[in-house]
C-alpha cells in the first residue's frame, strides 16, 4: 500500500489516502474533495477552483496526472 496526502493530490489538507494503484488513490482523493466541497470547506473550495482552471487545458491536466502518477509510482510500498 502506498500513501499520499490530500495536499499532494491537489487538495488542501493533510488527510492521508492509502491505495495500491494510482487510479484508486485518485478516486479516494476525488471523493474526499467532493465531500469537503459539500461542507463548503474554504481551503478545499480554493484548491478545487485551481484544479478547474487546470482542467481547462487538457494538456496541462494530462501533465499534472502523469506527474502525480510518477510521484505515486516512486513511493515506497
Ligand atoms: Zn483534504
Amino acid at each position: 500500500m502506498k500513501k499520499m496526502t490530500c495536499k499532494q493530490l491537489g487538495g488542501a489538507c493533510d488527510l492521508e489516502f492509502h491505495a495500491n494503484s494510482f487510479e484508486e488513490i485518485a478516486e479516494m482523493s476525488k471523493n474526499h474533495g467532493m465531500e469537503m466541497f459539500q461542507k463548503g470547506d474554504e481551503a478545499h473550495l480554493k484548491a478545487m477552483n485551481e484544479m478547474q482552471e487546470l482542467m481547462k487545458s487538457p494538456e496541462a491536466m494530462k501533465n499534472w496526472f502523469e506527474d502525480k502518477r510518477r510521484e505515486f509510482d516512486e513511493l515506497p510500498d
